[in-house]
């Protein structure tokens, strides 16, 4: 009997090329395809593992239409494995309706541990990490507002992802929507050279941004409401 097909989301790098994983090189060895969200950006990567093989274009604009054939390749015994331009397939990247199709399929999904922005960001923030929501990023226009006003009252540590020419907008308005004191930090270039690391209040962090317009990819980090706080008050 044919051996059962399977879907691998195989992270890749945020920036060093030596967070690789051994499993992940090992999967898209064994792969029978690989679906890359930017074939240009990934078969860099892949000439870096001395990996020679043809990559599928799956990105945000084609995920939806493709799944339902993606799903039958597996069903014919293949391998795929599935990757992005960094970090996990499927967070903040394509993946999620093409795992939704395998699941709904019977078809057995794996994601191998590996890199990725947030977690990093997080670890390394200082807030506390024994709950968070990551937030992503925020809309660009409509309905930031409101995201931002369901935000306020949120207790535990937050994560996003955002753009370094919205850094400091971002900044200014968790000031104005969450108060200027809220603790923050912001991570910029994880792993990468200029790997830079800045906590502050968000009103801190809004005034430095302003007048330093950073470059580069930026995960922000904020406290929930109340973290600025002492966890107890004693009589
Ligand atoms: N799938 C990726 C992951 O697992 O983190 C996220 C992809 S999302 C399209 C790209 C965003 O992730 C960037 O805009 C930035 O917010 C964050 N990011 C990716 N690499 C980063 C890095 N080296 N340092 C800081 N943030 C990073």
């Amino acid at each position: 009997m044919n051996k059962p097909g399977k879907l691998v989301l195989v992270p890749t790098p945020i920036g060093n090329l030596a967070d690789i994983t051994y499993r992940a090189v090992t999967v898209l060895k064994e792969a029978d395809i690989i679906l890359a969200e930017d074939t240009r950006v990934s078969s860099k990567l892949m000439h870096h593992l001395g990996i020679e093989k043809k990559l599928w274009s799956h990105h945000k604009f084609n995920e939806h239409k493709a799944v339902r054939s993606l799903v039958e390749k597996i069903l014919e015994g293949n391998l795929m494995a599935l990757i992005s331009d960094a970090g996990t397939p499927a967070i903040s990247d394509p993946g999620f309706l093409l795992v939704r199709g395998c699941i709904e399929n019977g078809v057995e999904v794996e994601c191998l541990p590996g890199p990725t922005a947030l977690i990093p960001a997080l670890a390394v923030s200082g807030l506390p990490t024994d709950k968070f929501v990551f937030e992503g990023f925020l809309p660009q226009k409509k309905g930031r507002q409101k995201r931002l006003l369901n935000l306020a009252g949120e207790t535990r540590t937050m994560v996003f992802y955002e753009s370094p020419f919205r850094l400091a907008k971002a900044l200014g308005q968790f000031a104005e929507f969450f108060g200027s004191e809220r603790p923050c930090c912001v991570c910029r270039e994880l792993s990468k050279m200029f790997e830079e690391v800045k906590r502050g209040t968000v009103a801190e962090l809004y005034h430095y941004y302003m007048q330093h317009p950073p470059k580069g990819e930026i995960v922000i980090v904020v406290g929930g409401a109340g973290s600025g706080e002492p966890d107890e008050v004693q009589d």
